[in-house]
């Protein structure tokens, strides 16, 4: 443990201009965050980890939400990666997690800061990171340049939906959070850069919207399951259903519409048109078409 220490201000007194003894500082370790998917159903992927490593070198720590702790800070000055092959997460990859170590400089007004550290109050860490890629592990799109209706959390086709951060062009701050409600470090994600209040705001409304989006998908996808089957459950039919799970909003509209139009087919002729890009005959011509625009053609 001492050895430890020493080996520990060696590289923190490499790390700052002053050279500062063991009494000076009080030198202490913290996990910023790890690869598990969190309960906002996102994880960084194993590139975001380990630009994360290099940004968060030098980085300043704040002590939040607790007035007694006034302007305090800790500074890192050594991360790390460290994986555990015992444990996977919840995307089946190995288990790995970002590890900082943090000094403060002590002074009479940190000392009840750091006993708190030390009696293990304050452990929870929250980290503030800006990520260029949000990508949806079910389809693979950028939810920052082509937004989808897939819903964290849930299974489509056998697939865990989620999103992994990529491409962090910028880390900001980490605090430590007063309230040790949280099971593992939280992880605060920006969208792009830095925003400014007006487009935080408008960040909050897109995801508003996208919510209430994602609740009409369902209902919408529903009512096409209903339609698929309502002319007996049979393998077309259960082909259609199951391509509704991974339509988005617009495409469930349109072969909702269609579907309600659909005469029912005849006996023995597939549902589904041959050539998937041209328009059908029974009315279900919905099913090939992508996008809004196509389905007018195909109605003319
Ligand atoms: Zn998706």
């Amino acid at each position: 443990m001492e050895q430890n220490q020493n080996e520990l201000l060696d590289q923190l007194n490499r790390f700052t201009r002053r050279s500062h003894s063991l009494d000076e500082v009080y030198i202490f370790d913290l996990i910023l965050c790890d690869n598990e998917i969190d309960r906002d159903g996102d994880c960084f992927s194993m590139q975001a980890l380990a630009e994360l490593q290099n940004r968060f070198v030098g980085v300043t720590g704040i002590f939040d939400h607790d007035p007694r702790s006034g302007n305090q800070t800790a500074r890192i000055f050594r991360t790390a990666l460290r994986r555990d092959p015992e444990r996977c997460t919840k995307a089946g990859q190995e288990y790995c997690c970002l590890t900082a170590n943090a000094y403060m400089v002590r002074t009479e007004r940190n000392s009840d800061l750091i006993r708190e550290i030390e009696g293990g109050i304050k452990k929870e860490v929250s980290i503030s990171c800006a990520c260029g890629k949000r990508v949806c592990s079910v389809c693979g799109k950028n939810h920052l340049q082509q937004p989808c209706t897939h819903i964290k959390g849930r299974v489509y086709g056998g697939t865990l939906c989620y999103t992994t951060l990529d491409d962090v062009n910028d880390v900001y701050e980490w605090s430590f959070v007063a309230v040790p409600a949280q099971r593992r470090a939280g992880v605060t994600k920006t969208l792009g850069g830095q925003a400014d209040a007006e487009t935080e705001i408008l960040r909050r409304a897109y995801g508003d919207a996208l919510r209430t989006v994602d609740q009409l998908s369902e209902a919408i996808r529903r009512d096409v399951v209903r339609l698929c089957y309502r002319w007996g459950d049979n393998a077309c039919a259960k082909a259609l259903a199951d391509s509704a799970l991974h339509m988005d909003a617009a495409q469930l509209l349109t072969l909702r519409q269609s579907l309600q139009k659909g005469a029912a087919p005849a006996a023995g002729k597939p549902i589904l048109p041959e050539n998937p890009h041209m328009p059908a005959k029974n009315g279900l011509s919905a099913f090939s078409l992508g996008s809004m625009e196509r389905s007018e053609d195909a109605h003319e």
